[in-house]
This record gives structure tokens, C-alpha cells and sequence, in this order.
């Protein structure tokens, strides 16, 4: 039988309607938006998952999928051992550290004792450690911006593009911790067969980026 890759991406949200277009633009069609879970391609051997974001790189790592469209965010804090195959320029964002605006910033040693609200204990551990820095890492898994207002930390980190959701918040930025955008990832071992796809894929990702520039 002859292989046909598996690619999952996000089903709605923002990385959704630009992995659409990349694929559209690379000339390979397919049905999305149609609340299917899977949809095959009709003019290359691939198909198309739909699926949480957070969740693509655990099927990639467990061959699922073979490919996935994510942010490098979430790679990074999944920590899944999948390879990262090309930066696909899209869905750009920072995870930045934000504090009330009425509030004093010397530098990110004022964290230290602190409570931070965040969907990425991961990447602000880590961070946090490089720095020398012990604060409590509070996770939760939305609405991380009103965790200050509500007394249940007294920093965030959180996603930030154009900082309006801060503002909204009577947040400020103050600092940056990771930059993001849209990468392709890949099982780490695929077949010959499999990597073939993924290179042709690959080329044409290329060309499509390429005439942008
Ligand atoms: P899901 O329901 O699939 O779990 P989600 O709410 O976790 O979705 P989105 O808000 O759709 O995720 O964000 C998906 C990814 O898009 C993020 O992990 C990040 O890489 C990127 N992203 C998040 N916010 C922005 C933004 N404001 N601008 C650009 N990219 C963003
Ligand atoms: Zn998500």
C-alpha cells in the first residue's frame, strides 16, 4: 500500500485559518470547516486531522500523526520529543511576563516570593530558573489575565500580540520570555516512504514562501 501522511492541525482557533491557506497555496485540497474530524485529500496522499492544538504534539510523538502545524509555545512546553521541520512564519506571538499597571517594575528579581498565573509552567520555570528567580508558578488553563484582579497571583504570563487584552486588564508588559510563531513538526523517525512526502511537502512550502518575499 502506498503511504499518505497525516497531518493534524488546529481545528479552529488562530492557527486554523493560516494552515488552511498554506496547504491551499502548496496546491493540495482538501475539505475543512465542515466539523469533520478528518478530511483526505483529493490531489496528494495526505490527510488532514482536526484537532486541539494543544494536544498535536502528543500525536505526533505517538505517530498518530506524522505532521503537525503548531505554535512553537506549545511544542516548547508540551516538551514532546518531536522534530521541528520549518518555521512557518504565521500566527507570530510573545509569552511575556505582565504586572498591574500601577505597579512598580526594577527588574525581574521584583518576582522574587511572588505568585505567577500562567498556561506555561514550563517555559516560566524554566525561565525563572536562568534567572535565578523562586516564585510560585500558578497554573491555569484560561482567562490568565484577570488571575491579578481577582487576588489569585500578582504577575501573569501570558500570550501577548498587540498587548490590547493586557490594557483591557489594567496590565502592563514587562517583560518577554519566549517569541513564537506557527512550526511545522514532525515525527522524529518516519520511513522512507514517509520523508519522501514530507520533502515534496517541504518544497513547495518553500516556493510559496519564497514568492512572498
Ligand atoms: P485550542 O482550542 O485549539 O486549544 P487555543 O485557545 O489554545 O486553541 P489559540 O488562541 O487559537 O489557542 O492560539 C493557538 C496558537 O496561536 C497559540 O499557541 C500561539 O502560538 C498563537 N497565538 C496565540 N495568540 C495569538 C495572537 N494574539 N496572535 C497571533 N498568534 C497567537
Ligand atoms: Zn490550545
Amino acid at each position: 500500500m502506498s503511504s499518505v501522511l497525516r497531518i493534524a492541525l488546529q481545528k479552529s482557533g488562530r492557527l486554523s485559518e493560516d494552515s488552511y491557506q498554506l496547504f491551499k497555496e502548496c496546491g493540495i485540497r482538501f475539505d475543512y470547516g465542515t466539523g469533520k474530524l478528518k478530511s483526505v485529500s483529493s490531489n496528494f496522499p495526505a490527510e488532514f486531522l482536526f484537532l486541539r492544538d494543544d494536544d498535536i504534539p502528543g500525536y505526533v510523538e505517538d505517530g498518530v500523526a506524522d505532521l503537525g502545524i503548531v505554535g512553537e509555545n506549545v511544542a516548547v512546553e508540551t516538551g514532546r520529543p518531536v522534530t521541528t521541520v520549518h518555521k512557518l512564519g504565521f500566527s507570530k506571538c510573545r509569552l511575556s511576563i505582565a504586572i498591574p499597571r500601577g505597579t512598580e517594575w526594577t527588574g525581574i528579581q521584583d518576582l522574587d516570593g511572588k505568585n505567577i498565573a500562567t498556561s506555561y509552567p514550563n517555559l516560566l520555570g524554566h525561565y525563572l530558573a536562568g534567572e535565578g528567580v523562586k516564585a510560585e508558578i500558578h497554573e491555569i488553563s484560561g482567562s490568565v489575565e484577570i488571575a491579578p484582579s481577582i487576588g489569585l497571583a500578582e504577575a501573569v504570563c501570558d500570550i501577548v500580540s498587540s498587548g490590547s487584552t493586557l490594557l483591557s486588564n489594567g496590565l502592563k508588559e514587562v517583560e518577554t520570555i519566549f517569541r513564537s510563531e506557527a512550526i511545522l513538526i514532525a515525527r522524529p523517525e518516519l520511513d522512507a516512504d514517509k520523508q519522501a512526502l514530507v520533502d515534496k511537502l517541504l518544497f513547495r512550502i518553500k516556493s510559496v514562501q519564497a514568492a512572498k518575499n
